[in-house]
């Protein structure tokens, strides 16, 4: 480890727990390089009215198109960014494509919403509400249709910078969503004192749902609680019909997952959508009324 020392101080982030790998240090500086050569992929998994089926958004998921390496997850890489100081650079980078592709879709008269992940580090430390307000308004893209998903725990760094952060997003008129619900720690007052619009149900519960019957009192009440609060409720990782059945009956809002669509190009969308509008959407409609 300390033979990495002499590469100074600038690769590392002081904050981060260990340095990196020499194999991880290389990824390092070509995601540095990357990030200014177009080499990030955006993917888009669609989001569905649990009721109707009819697809009203979108997530978008970003992997890295290695020159060497080929399509890296970005469990890979988004860990190694958040602890070398490229996650900002990475977040705006996201986010500008996001907002460029649902702008292009509302254009062509398919308003779809469109929700970003972000790092617990992207939220401080950078002026992220003015930024998302120059993108919105460069892309004229309706800010109703930006939904930007943060996890639990990048609540309880600076939990008053990030109330103020929030407030300053919804009153632009950002959508707020908290993601992988039920596997952090944030306090059931957290879902009361912030301006959030929706809940994602984190998938390990939700691939619970055939069989647990642990899991199944979890969701059932993790959906009770959200549309109390006037929340949207999403559950995430819906793998199969028999699982969208049980939330549909549970009242949940909206469901993401296999069922629907693994996560797709974002220029293979528009077309995705057609086709599904076609067949598979009309088999859902069917398939509720029966
Ligand atoms: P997430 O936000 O919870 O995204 C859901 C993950 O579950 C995605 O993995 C998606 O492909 C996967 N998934 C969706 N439906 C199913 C299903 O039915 N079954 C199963 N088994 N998995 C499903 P992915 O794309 O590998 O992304 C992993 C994580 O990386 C995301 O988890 C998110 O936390 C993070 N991530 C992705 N893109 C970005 C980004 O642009 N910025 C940041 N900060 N994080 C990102
Ligand atoms: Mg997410
Ligand atoms: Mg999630
Ligand atoms: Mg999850």
């Amino acid at each position: 480890q300390a033979k990495n020392t002499h590469r100074g101080t600038a690769v590392f982030d002081p904050a981060g727990p260990a340095p990196e790998s020499p194999a991880q240090l290389a990824l390092v500086g070509e995601l540095r390089a990357g990030l200014g050569r177009d080499e990030l992929r955006l993917y888009v998994q669609p989001k569905a009215d649990a009721r109707t089926g009819e697809v009203v958004g979108v997530e978008a998921l970003v992997r890295w198109q290695h020159p060497r390496h080929g399509l890296i997850m970005p469990d890979e890489f988004i860990p190694i960014a958040e602890r070398n100081g490229l996650i900002n650079a990475l977040t705006a980078e996201v986010l500008d494509l996001a907002v460029t592709a649902a702008a292009g879709w509302a254009a062509a008269g398919n308003p779809v919403s469109i929700a970003v992940n972000l790092s617990a580090r992207s939220l401080l430390g950078t002026d992220l509400a003015g930024e998302v307000d120059a993108l919105l308004a460069a892309r004229q893209l309706p800010a109703g249709l930006l939904t930007l998903e943060l996890t639990e725990s990048s609540m309880m760094t600076d939990p008053r910078g990030v109330a103020a952060l929030l407030a300053q997003l919804n009153g632009m008129g950002v959508r707020l969503s908290i993601d992988d619900f039920g596997t952090g720690y944030s306090s059931l007052s957290t879902l009361r004192r912030l301006p959030l619009d929706e809940i994602k149900i984190d998938r390990s519960f939700v691939m619970g749902l055939e069989g647990n019957a642990d899991d199944e009192t979890i969701v059932r009440s993790v959906v009770d609680l959200g549309l109390n609060l006037g929340l949207h409720v999403v559950a995430e990782g819906v793998e199969n019909e028999r699982i969208w059945r049980i939330l549909r009956q549970m009242g949940c809002t909206l469901i993401q997952g296999y069922y629907l669509s693994r996560p797709i190009p974002v220029g293979d969308f528009p077309g995705w959508l057609s086709h599904y509008r076609e067949t598979r959407g009309s088999a859902a409609l069917h398939a509720d009324a029966a």
